[in-house]
């Protein structure tokens, strides 16, 4: 068994007269991977998290059965989780006049989870207007890899070349050989478990041992294969085999890390501040400071560059400087952009690094809600198999227009997937009947049954974006973003295939669909927001180059979502996590140079 040592007290005293070589704002998966990178070539870190150091393993308590808890794992009353019809029939700000003492994103389920009462935002103190969006924030040492789902794919040259494939929208500045050295540093640095398939469209990463598939996936995997597409075990962000990291396990296969958003207490998932930043605070370079909400990118005025950041203490409310040479913005795409906004002078009238008025627009993401269930009918009444002991169940990667043409949308989707005997078996709630016959209904199913949802590109159109709100503030007084985003067609069009495709798949397979869902989840409901300060070769429709780096100022950088051109139907975050790491080395390269 590996013991897990957790960080002794070694943290660096804060010391904001002194100018840092960098700061970096936001410790999630772009924060401190920007960390990791810069501390290890030697240069002197202050990182600055707007949320507290969490007690985290106490909060997530994986090894807790749902009977243990005195509530099942839901939240104390007068907390409340928005559910889905308050989110479209209703406008943001969502929690204003609620009668509920703490409101939150619809992440933890709809009575709130109880293990992540202290990780989400409350939106009372965190509000934003405009169209309709489900926000999701974590505000905390970490940020959203806390809780993160885990799935860990690589983007192709389908997606950094999307514009060359099939005209729409624009390439990256980068293509895929570019980042492929980047996406092997952070697969062996951090860990990725899943079976090498070959695909040009998913390129494969440098895998640890994969999750096994249940019986009712490796049926839909064979029938999938005589289709031309591929079924695969879930590419899981989490050390099966371990990786050489005194703060992380190796995987022990307990399933929490699924219980509604779970986090893993042993860290075998992965998450920033295990990953990253204890062992970039060993290097004795970095210092860290939480309850810093940063608000303002501070300019020379002589040179118009950045000088560091200005930030209220989230406790006492005053405001503080940092200095820095070098200022990194990682506060995820849509705060990062609001960053951007905030941060107006003589010099950049519009905003730090918005010449172009683009900071803020071509916002993209992935649309998601569409969905099947099935029933393998040769499992029922199987012997119980332990299946739910892994970090994910399966994906189906993306398998339109790679070589077709499909008439009604461009750009593609995959299916994320489960099935069979897990800790509650969901079916319970359908199953008709009381009492015994009930229960050994239930028993029998249990097992038999298989799930999957689409995540979709969303295209990024410059008419989608957000700006700040004339008149509404945060807890901090802070103006907060107000949001102008909606669904095109394609995501429509998109939405109508899936559902068809995904029920095509199944019975292909044999797989009785008893459940096909054609509902699409409000705006945001992926969690993957993109593209608010997108890179490019020309300053005047891009934000930043290919390192990241802006067009208008050249000692800032910023490292997250926002960097990216377009959304491609597969998650982000191992992407931005090989885009920080490329950046951040040639950060480091200028910086030696004296050329920043
Ligand atoms: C439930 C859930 C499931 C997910 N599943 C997946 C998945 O399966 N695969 C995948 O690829 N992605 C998934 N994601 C998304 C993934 O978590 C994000 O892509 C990733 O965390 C983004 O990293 P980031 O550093 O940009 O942002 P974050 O992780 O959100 O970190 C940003 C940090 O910046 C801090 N911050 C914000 N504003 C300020 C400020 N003004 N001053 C100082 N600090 C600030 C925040 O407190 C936070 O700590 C999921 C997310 C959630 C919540
Ligand atoms: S299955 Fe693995 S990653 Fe998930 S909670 Fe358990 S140990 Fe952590």
């Amino acid at each position: 068994m590996t013991v897990i040592r957790f960080r002794a007290s070694q943290d660096q005293e804060v010391d904001l007269a002194r100018t840092y070589d960098a700061v970096v704002v936001g410790s999630g998966a772009a924060g401190g991977m920007a960390a990791h990178v810069l501390t290890s070539q030697g240069m002197k870190v202050l990182l600055l998290e707007a949320g507290k150091k969490v007690p985290i393993e106490q909060e997530l308590r994986s090894m807790e059965w749902p009977y243990d808890h005195p509530r099942r794992g839901e939240a104390p009353p007068g907390y409340h989780a928005i559910r889905f019809n308050e989110y479209n029939v209703r406008q943001p700000p969502y929690a204003t006049k609620s009668a509920f003492k703490h409101v939150f994103s619809y992440v933890g389920g709809w009575g709130g989870s109880d293990y992540v009462k202290n990780i989400l935002v409350d939106e009372k103190d965190h509000p934003y207007t405009g169209t309709r969006y489900a926000w999701v924030r974590a505000r905390l040492l970490g940020g959203k890899t806390n809780i993160w789902g885990r799935l860990a794919l690589r983007l192709s040259d389908y997606d950094f070349k999307g514009k060359t494939h099939d005209g729409y929208g624009e390439d990256w500045p980068i293509s895929y050989a570019d980042i492929e050295p980047y996406y092997d540093k952070v697969d062996l640095y951090l860990g990725i478990s899943g079976h090498k398939e070959n695909l040009p469209h998913l390129p494969d990463s440098l895998f640890q041992r994969p999750n096994k598939l249940t019986a009712a996936e490796v049926t839909l995997r064979k029938s999938l294969a005589t289709m031309g597409r591929t079924l695969t075990p879930y590419r899981a962000g989490v050390t099966t085999d371990g990786v050489k990291n005194r703060y992380r396990s190796k995987c022990f296969g307990r399933g929490a890390c699924g219980r509604r958003p779970g986090g893993c207490d042993i860290h075998a998932a992965f998450d920033s501040p295990t990953g990253l930043i204890y062992p970039a605070m060993d290097t004795g370079n970095l210092t860290l400071r939480t309850n810093s909400v940063a608000h303002e990118v501070l300019v020379d005025p002589n040179t118009g560059k950045a000088r560091g950041i200005s930030f209220v203490d989230a406790q006492n409310h005053k405001t503080y400087e940092a200095k820095a040479k070098v200022v990194i913005l990682a506060a995820s795409t849509l705060e990062s952009a609001r960053l951007l906004l905030l941060s107006k002078s003589r010099q950049h009238p519009n905003g730090i690094g918005n010449s172009s008025g683009h900071v803020g627009h071509n916002f993209c993401e992935h649309v998601m809600g569409p969905g099947v269930t099935g029933l393998v009918k040769e499992l029922v009444g199987a012997e119980p198999t332990l299946d739910d002991g892994k970090p994910g169940g399966f994906y189906v990667p993306r398998f339109r227009n790679l070589q077709d043409k499909q008439p009604g949308f461009i750009r593609g989707y995959g299916f994320e997937g489960g099935a069979g005997f897990s800790i509650f078996p969901d079916s319970a709630w359908n199953t008709p009947g009381f009492g015994g016959q009930f229960k050994k209904s239930v028993r029998e199913h249990a097992g038999a049954f298989i799930s999957m949802g689409g995540f979709g590109e969303v295209l990024a159109r410059y008419e989608n974006y957000m700006d700040l709100d004339p008149a509404v503030k945060d807890a901090w007084g802070i103006p907060v973003l107000r949001f102008h985003y909606q669904f095109s067609d394609n995501e429509k069009k998109m939405c109508e295939d899936m559902a068809n495709a995904g029920k095509e798949m199944f019975e292909a397979a044999g797989i009785e669909v008893v459940g096909v869902d054609k509902n699409i989840l409000t705006e945001g409901w992926s969690i993957h927001e993109l593209g608010t300060a997108r890179m490019g070769t020309d300053p005047k429709t891009s934000v930043l180059n290919q390192f990241q780096q802006s067009h208008d100022v050249k000692n800032l950088f910023v490292v997250d979502g926002s960097s990216h051109v377009s959304a491609s139907c597969q998650n982000p975050t191992w992407t931005i996590m090989a885009l920080a790491w490329r950046s951040c080395e040639h950060l480091a390269d200028e910086f030696k140079r004296g050329n920043l």
